[in-house]
This record gives structure tokens, C-alpha cells and sequence, in this order.
């Protein structure tokens, strides 16, 4: 925070603002001066009061997937839609949703201790001692009673269990215990599963969000020696939503598989701890002590195991399925109803969410206020708008999940975009999503301005990328005019939008100034009390969030030609195949130089022969790849891309009115373009990921991977499959050029 005030202070006297742009890419002149008188109006509306009042309504109970204070929101977020003059009903789901029976993780040897597994109630914040708070667990970790020796495998990464073997310790037969960090929470026990581990323990250690990153709360906001970071561990990479009904919505007669059939739960038992309840487990652990990188923030030495730490963790859920409530609200469109314009944010939260979720949801709810109020003052949207609240976002996505499922073929004809916010925090605006958004995106983002600095949420960014950057990357951010979108992982509603369907899809929010809010993630400390003291205490950046969403969802649905361009999406496919490229170089050059000091004894020579580790084996060289239907399709791309941008950008200059007959088969070819960017028989070995160029990574979980087809094959070394995802994407790029040819021809003949 001190870093980024600064900066503020500093070019709010030097920066001069830049002209104003009075177009607004997708408008004709006469629309985009339509539109900027009610997007004057919408700006004035949204209120920091309303959505302080809205958070202490809907985060004043605990309201997890299932609950009675989870239905009670819904039903109150529908009213609150109906009242502002939108159509609103509960859409509902049934989803599997294990919730603890039995939780018990003990000490047996060599000494005895019990895990609490409880989190203390706060003095003075009154929702953390509240009745109906969900036990802390892990959704959809498999019912498991073990006793094994105990290793310590720091973040439980692939490269974790690599230095491992090269320290001769296996986990086959044993209990891992694994920091959180590093990796999404379901890759560790996984990772674990595939190593042989029996059993899995998750703990905060205090390094990474506890007292080493800022006083612990309730004196500052980070994690207390009792707090536990509850979450999902079903197997995200592979396929989000309902265990039992995957590809289709699990509505009241969906075919169900039986559990035993479901492939996305854990193959071994899992249970997340407090640094409390890690302490005396690591501080029993012998063996060699860890390596220096493992060593955590606890005032012990951290060893590796295995034993003599022997210990037992048992678990069993009540397997039951629950109603997911999704709140669906819809504004109709005049001009091309069929065409939709998406937005959500999840309303459940682990226990009372006032940071996630709720702290985006206020957003979209004043949103929904004012757009209300605008279609009361004659506003017509020229496409449908539908406002979503998702239930059961936490344990899996299983709200939006299965609403798309349900409704993949009105999406996948009609969908022109899909907006999503969760969390939300003072900072830095988070710019994510397909970059055919990027001009869209960026031209919002310099409409709105940053509360605590005063200039532009976009100038605010670029300054922070430009600091950030290492220095060889500086000079490419100052020389665009906008702001490279970040590519989409997972970890929010989005993913079965743009990876299974191929939607385009953003995620925006604000965050990143430090210490940030990790340490109350998914406990019960996360409350009203603690983000009136340490988020956005004075609501300033929900209204600003608000401001971008709302002017977002605006223009996608009222602009007369739907608001992409795809030279930004030239741009960054362009990057990212460079780095598929260069990774296969590295690969190369890794593996030779390996190679190479093997035979010079290298690592011989570096060994200390009392704590010996084994050196590692010869690797192959990776052999060359066929890179040319890539390029050759990326070609192809560029000159269509090139030709849409400038044709448009030409007509839409141009005076006068364009007719609806014209436009509307042009924004129906459109909308086919993120979609073209999809294979339907997706990812190698998860199907249910579709998109060709986006995907959460199979071993980093919420991490991106680009061109994921391509990447995962040359990190794991399978180079037929390799060379078979390059014309995959190619023809993906080729599809995609395909329709942005016949946009480019439409809108030359209009009139
Ligand atoms: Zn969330």
C-alpha cells in the first residue's frame, strides 16, 4: 500500500490527462453520443451506503451451499431484482455436496496430541462465534480412516516429490503434511495420490499468511494461529460443476452417476489444519532436517520425515445432495433479444463471506440497481442482459456450472459475453479475459476513476505494470496504447463459460495492495467486522468496481456492432506461441547441459556425503517440433484481424444510421468467433475444456496455461501428442480467421 500511494502522489502532479476520445469502439457517432448521456446517468447511481448495507445484510450469517442463511440470501437477492424492475426467479440445482461427519487427526507417535480443528470466536467481531458454521474440511475429499508415518513435502508440488526422491524419501504408504501456496489446493492431494501417499494434511503456515506477512487478527487482518483455510479439492483441472452429472445440468431427473463412478473426487483422504494444529505434528517429524527453501515460519526446524511422527486422520462425509439456488434476472433486449450479455458473481460462501463473495456481489447489485433505474427512465438495451448470482461456487463452480450446462446451446448460438467478479479489495483493477475484450476493456477502464489515487483505473494499472515489470519488459507496456489483458486460469464462475462453452469472458475485481486479504481466506474470520477494518473499509472501490462492470455490460449489449477487436487477440496468441516455442528450446538445452554434467560429475562433486541426495537421471533431448501450421494459421489470423479492425473502426466513424437488417446477421457471425476458438473433442485427457487457447493448468490448478494443448504436452514430454495440438490450435486459428473474413465482408457492404 505504501508503494502504490506513492506512486499516486508522485504523477498526480506530473501526468498530464490525456485528450478526450469521444468514440467508443462498437458505436456509430449518434449511438456512442446516446450512450454516453446514459452512462452519465448510470455513473451517478451506484453508491458506497448501498453496498456497505448489502454486505452487513448478506454476509450477517453464515450462508454456505445448503444452508437456511444460503436460501435466505437467494431469495432476498431475487426481491431485491424484482424491486428494481427486472424479471427474477430462482433457477435451482441438484448437486452433490458432502458436508463432515467425523473429522479426527491425532498424534500417535511419539508423543500424543489432538488437533483441535476448531476455529476460537474473536472478542468484538460478533459473526465468528455464531451457530451454523461449516466445520473446517475439504469438499469432496473421499471418506478415509489411516495411521501411517508422517512426511513433510513443503508445497507438495511435482518438483517437491522430485527432491524427495533425489533425497531417497518416498511417501508411498505414508500421511503427507503440505503448506498451502504454490498451487491450487486440490493439485496436492493428487500429486500426493500419485506418489503414493495415503492421506493428506493441508496447513496455512504462518510464512505465507500468517504473522510473517502482518499482524495476525484481530490486531492486523492476517491469519491467526487458529484459522483454517477451508476449500474444494475435487479435481478442477479435469472438469468443474456436479460430480454426478457431468455435461449436463443436474436438474431433479438428470441421469446421475452412482459416487464410486465420479472422476473428480480424491483418491485419499484430506483435512486442512491451523498453524496451530501443524506445530506439534512438524515439530515431531525426524529424519533429515528440510532444505532451506522448506523451512517455514514456525520457531522450529522443519525435517522431512518419514516418522517418527506417526499419526491417524480420519474423515467421513455425509454425501448428500443439496439445492443450489441460482438467482437469474434478466433485462430484455429490443433490438436482438437472443443475443445475451452475462454477468455473475457467487452468492454462498464459506461461512459468512464478506470478502468472498460478498464484496462483489455488492458490486453487481448496485449494478443491477441502477441499470434498473435507467430501463425505468426509457433505456433500451439493444441485447438481453442477464444478471446471474450463482450458488455453490465455493465447493465447485456447481451453481454456474450447471446453469451452463443446462442452457449450452441458447449460450453457445447467442452468448456475445460473459462478465464475472468475486472478490474485491482496494488496489489495482484486475484486467483478465479473451483478449477480444482487451480495446473494449481498456476504453472503460480509462472512463472511470481510481479512488485513492485520482487518476484513471487504467493509468493506475499501466504505472504499477511499468514498476513491476522486469526492466526488458517496460518498454513493450509504455508502447501500447492499452493494457495487455491477462489470459484466464480458473478458481471463479468464469471457467465454464470460456473453457467449456467459449464464451468470451472477463474477470475484474480489485486487490494487490499489501498485506492483502489471504489471510482470512475461507475461514471464519472473514466478516463484516474484518472488511470494515481491513478491505475496502470505505466502499469506495465497490462503486468503482461497480462503475467498470456496469459500463461493460453497457456497451456489450447496447453497442451497434458487438465491441470486439482481434488484434489484440492476434497479439497475445502471437506471444503465446513464442513461448511454446521457447520452452521447447529450454527443454532442449536443459536436457544437454544435464547431460553434460553428468558426465563432467558435476553433481558428484557438489554431493555432501552425509546427507547425500542421488543424482538425477540422463534426460533424453526433446526432438524438434513442426511449428509451421501454427505460424502459417497465425498468419492467416493476423491479415483478418487487420482487416476487421481497420473496416470497422472505418464504418463506424462514419455518420448515419446503419440498419438493424445488416447488423444483426454481422453480430450473430461475431459472437461465432471465441467460439470457433474451441475443439469439441478438447483437451488431451479432459474433454470437458474446450477452449484451444485458454485453460487452468492440469498440475498449477488456478494458474493459466496458454495454449494449454500444446504447452502441457512439451512440459510433459509427450511429443507426438505434442505435435498433433499444434495443428489442433492451428485449425482452431484457422476456424476463427474463417468467420473474422466474413464479418470483415459484412461490414463493408453495410450501408
Ligand atoms: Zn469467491
Amino acid at each position: 500500500m505504501k508503494r502504490s500511494l506513492f506512486l499516486g502522489a508522485v504523477l498526480l502532479v506530473t501526468v498530464p490527462t490525456a485528450p478526450a476520445d469521444e468514440s467508443i469502439w462498437g458505436f456509430s457517432p449518434e449511438g456512442a453520443a446516446a450512450e454516453r448521456q446514459w452512462e452519465a446517468r448510470f455513473s451517478a447511481l451506484p453508491s458506497a451506503d448501498s453496498a456497505r448495507s448489502y454486505m452487513r445484510r448478506l454476509s450477517g450469517q453464515p450462508h454456505h451451499i445448503g444452508s437456511p442463511g444460503g436460501r435466505a440470501n437467494a431469495e432476498w437477492i431475487r426481491d431485491q431484482f424484482r424491486s428494481w424492475g427486472w424479471t427474477a426467479d430462482l433457477e435451482t440445482f441438484q448437486v452433490l455436496f458432502p458436508v463432515p461427519k467425523l473429522r479426527r487427526l491425532e498424534l500417535l507417535e511419539p508423543t500424543r496430541f489432538v488437533a483441535k480443528l476448531q476455529e476460537p470466536a474473536i472478542p468484538g467481531d460478533p459473526t465468528t462465534s455464531q451457530p451454523g458454521q461449516i466445520p473446517t474440511y475439504n469438499a469432496y475429499s473421499i471418506d478415509g480412516d489411516v495411521s501411517a508415518p508422517l512426511v513433510y513435502v513443503n508445497y507438495g508440488i511435482p518438483d517437491d516429490y522430485e527432491r524427495l526422491e533425489r533425497m531417497g524419501i518416498s511417501v508411498k504408504g505414508a500421511i503427507v503434511i503440505v503448506r498451502y501456496g504454490q498451487s491450487w489446493r486440490g493439485i496436492k492431494p493428487k500429486v500426493a495420490a500419485e506418489h503414493g501417499a495415503i492421506g493428506c494434511i493441508l496447513y496455512s503456515d504462518p510464512n505465507d499468511d500468517g504473522y510473517h506477512a502482518g499482524d495476525a487478527y484481530p490486531k492486523g487482518g492476517m491469519r491467526p494461529a487458529g484459522g483454517v483455510q477451508r476449500g474444494s479439492v475435487m479435481d478442477m483441472p479435469v472438469r468443474t460443476g456436479d460430480p454426478l452429472t457431468p455435461n449436463a445440468g443436474a436438474t431433479d431427473s438428470a441421469k446421475r452417476l452412482d459416487r464410486s463412478e465420479a472422476e473428480t473426487l480424491t483418491r485419499i483422504p484430506v483435512l486442512p489444519i491451523s498453524w496451530g494444529d501443524a506445530q506439534p505434528l512438524l515439530a515431531a517429524i525426524g529424519g533429515r532436517v528440510a532444505p532451506g527453501d522448506w523451512q517455514g515460519g514456525l520457531p522450529i526446524t522443519y525435517h522431512v520425515g518419514p516418522g517418527p511422527a506417526r499419526v491417524r486422520l480420519a474423515v467421513q462425509f455425509d454425501w448428500q445432495l443439496v439445492p443450489a439456488y441460482d438467482v437469474i434476472a434478466r433485462l430484455p433486449g429490443a433490438v436482438e433479444p437472443e443475443l445475451w450479455v452475462v454477468r455473475g458473481n457467487h452468492h454462498d460462501a464459506w461461512v459468512n463471506g464478506a470478502w468472498d463473495p460478498v464484496s462483489g456481489l455488492v458490486a453487481e447489485l448496485e449494478e443491477a440497481r441502477a441499470l434498473g433505474a435507467l430501463y425505468r427512465e426509457g433505456w433500451r438495451p439493444r441485447r438481453t442482459i442477464v444478471y446471474a448470482a450463482w450458488d455453490g461456487e465455493e465447493p465447485i463452480l456447481l451453481g454456474s456450472t450447471e446453469w451452463a450446462e443446462q442452457h449450452a446451446d441458447e449460450l453457445r448460438s447467442g452468448a456475445v459475453a460473459y462478465l464475472n467478479t468475486d472478490t474485491n479489495d482496494r488496489g489495482f483493477l484486475d484486467l483478465s479475459g479473451s483478449h477480444v475484450l482487451e480495446r473494449l476493456l481498456n476504453q472503460v477502464a480509462a472512463a472511470v476513476t481510481d479512488p485513492e489515487t485520482g487518476l484513471t483505473v487504467q493509468r493506475r494499472l499501466r504505472l504499477a505494470r511499468i514498476g513491476n515489470a522486469a526492466p526488458t519488459g517496460r518498454d513493450a507496456i509504455r508502447g501500447r496504447t492499452d493494457l495487455q489483458l491477462d489470459a484466464l486460469g480458473s478458481g471463479s464462475d468464469f471457467t465454464p463459460f470460456l473453457q467449456h462453452l467459449g464464451i468470451a469472458s472477463a474477470n475484474l475485481g480489485y486487490g494487490g495492495e499489501q498485506p492483502g486479504p489471504g489471510g482470512i481466506y475461507h475461514s471464519i474470520y472473514d466478516s463484516f467486522t474484518w472488511y470494515g477494518r481491513f478491505g475496502d473499509s470505505t466502499f469506495a472501490y465497490g462503486r468503482a468496481l461497480a462503475l467498470v462492470t456496469g459500463l461493460s455490460v453497457m456497451r456489450l449489449a447496447s453497442a451497434d456492432v458487438v465491441p470486439y477487436q482481434f488484434g489484440a487477440l492476434v497479439d497475445a496468441v502471437d506471444l503465446y506461441a513464442g513461448e511454446v516455442k521457447q520452452l521447447l528450446a529450454s527443454k532442449v538445452d536443459e536436457a544437454r547441459e544435464r547431460n553434460r554434467q553428468l558426465d563432467e560429475g558435476v553433481y558428484q562433486a557438489m554431493q555432501d556425503p552425509r546427507v547425500p541426495e542421488t543424482v538425477p537421471p540422463r534426460d533424453s533431448v526433446p526432438p524438434f517440433l513442426n511449428f509451421a501450421p501454427l505460424d502459417n494459421a497465425l498468419a492467416a489470423l493476423r491479415t483478418a484481424a487487420g482487416r476487421y479492425d481497420s473496416v470497422a473502426a472505418v464504418r463506424l466513424a462514419r455518420e448515419g444510421p446503419m440498419r438493424a437488417a445488416d447488423l444483426a446477421p454481422l453480430n450473430a457471425q461475431l459472437v461465432q468467433v471465441e467460439r470457433a476458438l474451441t475443439e469439441p473433442a478438447g483437451l488431451p485427457g479432459r474433454p470437458w475444456y474446450q477452449h484451444t487457447i485458454y485453460a487452468p493448468g492440469l498440475y498449477t490448478g488456478y494458474g493459466v496455461k496458454t495454449l494449454p494443448g500444446i504447452r502441457e504436452s512439451i512440459e510433459q514430454r509427450q511429443w507426438s501428442t505434442a505435435d498433433a495440438q499444434i495443428e489442433v490450435v492451428a485449425a482452431a486459428l484457422r476456424r476463427a480467421a474463417d468467420r473474422i473474413e466474413t464479418a470483415s465482408g459484412m461490414v463493408e457492404r453495410l450501408r
